[in-house]
């Protein structure tokens, strides 16, 4: 068809800078072990870090919720999309949060579009980690508040742009909770320090964190004892939680003014029950389960260690995201490729989404994974190494 041209265009380019994917769909459900091409491999390229996806708890309830309310809500929260299961649940998570409210959006994306997009104006100021996923970026971008920048995790960087900003009614200082491409955890009791020094707002995004930080997987602000002292906390439902949604746990205005003005809540129609319902059931899961999150970061540490002691360098990492650096992204992705005829899927994450020359294969391992799994794919990962002279 024409019309496209210019994009055909683009991406030929991006084929002869090796930067075109493809997609790689499943053939089988989420889990610890995949078939991808028809071939049994070991996931570790997930975030389905506590195996909820495919959870019997999870399941049941999702097939109980079709069975009573059908599979769609018809609307948008604010006309005739609120089901009472939808408030209800929003209750729960405020209350496992240790928060006055909570509200769910359809994505963690949109959580993060919504929020900064609705509560800053041009008499704002945002000031953001320079690594901060794109939802916060693009929420950012459609904002007319002043935009400041700090350097990567770095204090002296953040306190400088706060020293900049008294002159703004807001300000507001945002950052992941866990960066997702290093595995780092940002330093939370110092910027909570900072921002109550310069009488700035926090949001953290704990997208990475929900589920795997803090007591019963309630995110890193729990993790470092800041219950109360971080005035937004957004999160997904779509990665440790297994199904699919973004919230944020807030104050009561906050979240009487989202509804209000938080546009995708407001333009887009609200989560089926089963979504719903399978979300439910997960706080019950971390709740009464939390065996699943000391599997998970069991595994974390066999993983972790194994790498380590086969001579790979895993970066920054603290958490179950561990990269495995390789450098040169034509190497990096061969290394994946390599990988996968030894049986594992672990994608290969290069430039844009990481600089020029810090290509690395991004691994998660879950609480599914067993710990044969674990040293079979630790196996794969020597093999490879050798056959590609990294090690
Ligand atoms: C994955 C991710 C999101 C988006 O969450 P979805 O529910 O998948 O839309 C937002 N922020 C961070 C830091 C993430 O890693």
């Amino acid at each position: 068809m024409k019309g496209f041209e210019h994009l055909q265009t683009e991406l030929e380019e991006m084929k002869d800078q090796g930067t075109y994917r493809e997609l790689i769909p499943l053939e089988s459900a989420q889990g610890s072990r995949v078939t991808i091409k028809g071939k049994d491999v070991i996931q570790l390229s997930s975030n389905n870090y506590l195996g909820l996806t495919s959870h019997p708890r999870l399941k049941q309830a999702a097939e109980d919720a079709v069975k009573e309310y059908g599979v769609g809500t018809g609307s948008v929260r604010t006309i005739a999309g609120t089901l009472s299961m939808h408030e209800d649940y929003e209750r729960k998570l405020a209350k496992f949060k240790h928060t006055e409210a909570a509200l769910v959006f359809q994505s963690g994306f949109t959580t993060n579009q919504g929020v900064l997009s609705s509560m800053l104006s041009d008499q704002d100021v945002v000031i953001s980690d320079e690594l901060n996923h794109a939802s916060i970026i693009d929420g950012i971008r459609l904002t007319k508040a002043a935009r400041k920048i700090y350097k990567h995790v770095d204090m002296e960087s953040l306190e400088e742009k706060l020293k900049e900003s008294t002159e703004y009614r807001t300000r507001l200082v945002v950052t992941d909770g866990v960066f997702s491409m290093d595995g780092n955890i940002a330093p939370l009791i110092e910027i909570v320090e900072l921002a109550e020094k310069y009488d700035a707002l926090i949001m953290v995004d704990d997208a990475h964190a929900s589920g795997v930080l803090g007591e019963n997987g309630r995110g890193t602000v729990n993790h470092f004892g800041l219950d109360g002292r971080v005035h937004i906390q957004v999160g997904t439902l779509s990665k440790a939680i297994g199904v699919l949604g973004g919230y944020v746990a807030t104050s009561q205005t906050l979240k009487e003014y989202l509804i209000h003005k938080g546009r995708p809540f407001l333009f887009s129609t609200s989560h089926p029950p089963a979504v719903t319902a399978a979300c439910d059931a997960a706080i019950d899961v971390l709740l009464e389960e939390p065996e699943l999150i000391q599997k998970l970061w069991d595994n974390t540490k066999f993983f972790k260690d194994g790498l380590k002691e086969l001579g790979f360098n895993t970066g920054i990492s603290e958490t179950p995201v561990t990269p495995v650096m390789i450098g040169d992204d034509a190497l990096t992705h061969k290394f994946s490729d390599e990988l996968f005829n030894e049986g594992v899927f672990a994608q290969g994450i290069v430039f844009p989404t990481v600089p020029k020359g810090k290509g690395r294969i991004r691994t998660i391992v879950t609480a599914e994974h067993s710990k044969e799994e674990l040293q079979e794919a630790l196996n794969a990962f020597e093999r490879a190494g050798k056959t590609l002279g990294l090690l």
